[in-house]
């Protein structure tokens, strides 16, 4: 394996690329927005920069990552010389479905084709391609470059052998991969996502404020972080699209998105990403304030 290719620029994809680059992988990053390219391209920068000041990197190895990640917004040109495509556009079914048969289409025959889905079904998406037994799931945790766990989803005919090599990949990239078999949400999300939702259904029914619920979460049950404010990081879209998913998967009511989480992704307010969530980041990111819809 040289070269990766990482489909989606967005959160995720610039983390993805990221790690790939700084072990030693050619990266071809792939995004249909040439905006999205430039911001994630500066996001890597500053996080090596950060990893850097830590004494984690020196700068010839920032600057030697940096320079092994290609940008395009053509995918046709992005897949043609890859080892491995990893998929990381937005959550949406319907469009990682055009994506992975466009990916079938253009990436040499020997390619492993990944997701970085956090909840769609690895076999529907490898039913649209030719070589299904080449299909797997690749979950990074956000912040990729900091968070250890893959978790490696086999579809229904990921063979052990591409299993094993993803597997073994992820080593390779200091990650921690865990196997796991393909049904709504995976693992991470069946787990997390209910109690973000729930955590939202908290402030919903007017049990408790924000920092209140992030606090008992905090300070009681040794979280890093509170449920509000990790659906903030991760994307209020991006929660609500896994809820939906696993709602419909499962046939089961308690999956089902609290309405003050749809509200709020119709009103565009996505979290970190669109600079409001439930905190407030439109000055800084790391100020914490509580939404004023909340106060
Ligand atoms: P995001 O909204 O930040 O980024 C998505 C990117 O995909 C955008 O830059 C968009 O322009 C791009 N895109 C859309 N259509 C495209 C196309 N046809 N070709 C190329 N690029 C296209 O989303 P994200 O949070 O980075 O999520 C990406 C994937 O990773 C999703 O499947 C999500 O479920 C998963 N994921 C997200 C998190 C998280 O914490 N945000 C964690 C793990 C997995």
């Amino acid at each position: 394996m040289k070269n990766i290719t990482v489909i989606g620029a967005g959160t995720m994809g610039n983390g993805i690329a990221h790690v790939f680059a700084q072990n030693g992988f050619e990266v071809s990053l792939v995004d249909i927005s040439e905006e999205r390219l430039e911001n994630a391209l500066k996001t890597i920068g500053k996080n090596l920069e950060r990893q850097q000041a830590k004494g984690l990197l020196t700068e010839a190895e920032t600057q030697a990552t940096l320079k092994r990640i290609q940008t395009g917004t053509e995918l046709r040109a992005g897949v043609q010389q890859a080892d491995l495509v990893v998929e990381a556009a937005t959550e949406n079914a319907h469009l990682k479905k055009e994506i992975f048969r466009e990916m079938d289409t253009h990436s040499p025959s020997g390619a492993i084709l990944a997701t970085n889905t956090s909840s769609i079904s690895i076999t529907e998406i490898a039913a649209v391609t030719g070589r299904a037994q080449q299909v797997i799931g690749m979950h990074f945790m956000n912040p990729v470059p900091v968070m250890k766990l893959v978790e490696v989803i086999r579809g229904y005919s990921t063979s052990n052998a591409v299993t094993q090599t993803v597997l073994e990949l992820s080593r390779q990239l200091g990650k921690v991969p865990t196997e796991v078999n393909d049904y709504p949400g995976f693992v991470a999300n069946r787990i997390l996502m209910p109690m973000i939702n729930e955590a939202i259904e908290t402030l919903f029914h007017g049990v408790a404020g924000v920092t209140e619920i992030d606090s008992v979460m905090k300070l009681g049950m040794g979280h890093p972080m509170g449920p509000l404010q990790l659906a903030d990081f991760i994307g209020l879209d991006v929660c609500l699209s896994i809820l939906e998913v696993m709602h419909k998967g499962f046939r089961n009511p308690k999956y089902a998105p609290c309405p003050l989480l749809v509200k709020m992704v119709t009103a565009g307010k996505l979290g970190v990403k669109s600079g409001e969530g439930f905190y407030d980041y439109s000055e800084s990111r790391k100020a914490e304030k509580v939404s004023p819809q909340f106060q």
